[in-house]
């Protein structure tokens, strides 16, 4: 299977893994150029006139006029399993309740565990399939998702499975990497028990289970939920059965969570928006990624994640949703490059590294997927526009007018006239 990309403005971050710092601002424009894919990987990238003619014989052509050919988005941080809605819960926090008195409503992640619990496989893989088909919109062709709200043996598995079977469908919109959460909150069950224990359980008894189905394992680390040594016995178990580790850090107050994450040699920290100057620090000295998730903050209205700081202190800078049933109820690319921009003062070359290149090294991918070169997947999402400037400029919007997963066309749309 070829095809031939022609015409094209190609916007995209180089390398095989996350880039650090200033560097994110870089970004390669090549115009006039040409990419052919065979099989679903990249084998052209350059100009139209110094390729191999003969290579691209019997490709089907498509003529992107001068738009933009970015890297396909991807979103590195979801949680796109579950059952249920909450939005009588969202209407009572616009309102002003509490998060404790919400609980007693029966909101909360409690609200979602219960729905989970009583859907089915087929009822949890229909929905999350429509999701997939929104995030091929906007252009994401990778996305992880997370278990998490089953906090249980059998949901827990149910949802990983769905996720399996989701990634297994040869007629998927994007490519789907799964996360173990088991470790979100403390089940009811686990009240008296407590946090240690349920941590111990998880390690005997779901971590064996959960090994092929769940490339990374992850932990809601925050006050009052699953505390630093928690989250350090969790991960260094984790970590020697060969899972790959991601950690919920530092959102609600400063505990020291990116520091954990460094020390324990995780591939991302998440959410950081109370990060201490020494987790910054530990994170940009060991590698980590820090995936910051700005539509959580818009809709908490809680301050933004200090990216400026990160990418001042050497770090790589990953973007995300956080898609999730209660504290962000939305998948929005557009949104998250517009907060990016104009309240976290990332510049648009450094959001289109953050949510390609970076996003695929918060997820183990940046040796395949997360740039357009020679080798990778072909992975795209090609706008509207000639300028990758418009970005954030098309405020809130949807720019992809065609997205590309592994060679073939997953959305395509009718193209805004250029001029
Ligand atoms: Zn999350």
């Amino acid at each position: 299977m070829k095809l031939l990309i022609e015409n094209a403005h190609i916007a995209t971050p180089l390398g095989n893994e996350a880039v650090r710092g200033a560097a994110m601002g870089n970004i390669c424009e090549i115009e006039n150029a040409a990419i052919l894919c065979i099989d679903g990987k990249i084998a052209y990238v350059g100009k139209r006139e110094e390729m191999d003619l003969k290579a691209a014989d019997g490709a089907e052509v498509l003529d992107v006029q001068g738009r933009v050919v970015l890297p396909g988005f991807v979103d590195s941080h979801t949680h796109a399993v579950f059952g249920g809605f909450r939005p009588d819960e969202f209407e009572w926090r616009l309102k002003g309740d509490s998060y404790m008195s919400i609980m007693e409503r029966g909101g909360g992640i409690q609200s979602t565990v219960d729905h989970t619990h009583q859907a089915s496989a087929d009822e949890l893989a229909a929905k999350t399939r429509w999701f997939t088909e929104r995030m091929a919109q906007m252009g994401v062709t990778t996305v992880e998702m997370k278990s998490g709200y089953g906090l249980d043996h059998d949901t827990e598995l149910r949802q990983l499975q769905v996720i399996k079977s989701l990634q297994e469908d040869a007629d998927r919109k994007v490519d789907i990497i799964s996360t173990y959460l088991g470790a979100h909150a403390l089940p009811r069950e686990w009240k008296e028990r407590g946090t240690t224990a349920y941590i111990q359980w998880i390690i005997n008894e779901m971590l064996p289970k959960v090994k092929g189905l769940a490339k990374y394992c992850d932990i809601f680390c925050e006050k009052n939920v699953f505390e630093l040594d928690d989250t350090r016995l969790l991960m260094n178990a984790a970590k020697k059965m060969g899972f790959d580790l991601k950690l919920h850090a530092d959102e609600i107050v400063t505990l020291g969570g990116a520091e954990v994450a460094a020390e324990v040699g995780a591939h991302s920290a998440d959410h950081l928006l109370h990060v201490s100057d020494k987790g910054i620090k530990d994170m940009a000295a060991n590698g980590v990624v820090a995936t910051l998730l700005p539509l959580t903050a818009f809709a908490l209205r809680e301050p933004y994640a200090p990216a400026r700081k990160f990418i001042e202190e050497g770090c790589a800078v990953a973007l995300a949703t956080d898609l999730n049933p209660g504290s962000c109820f939305s998948g929005s690319i557009p949104l998250t490059i517009a907060l990016a921009c104009i309240y976290m003062k990332m510049s648009v070359q450094e959001t289109i590294t953050a949510l390609t290149l970076n996003g695929a090294a918060a997820v183990g991918l940046a040796s395949s997927k997360g740039t357009i070169e020679v080798g990778k997947d072909a992975d795209f999402a090609i706008l509207h526009f000639d300028n990758v400037r418009a970005l954030p400029y098309y405020v809130g919007m949807n720019c992809v007018q065609q997205t590309i997963l592994r060679g073939r066309v997953v959305y395509s749309e009718q193209p805004l006239p250029l001029k």
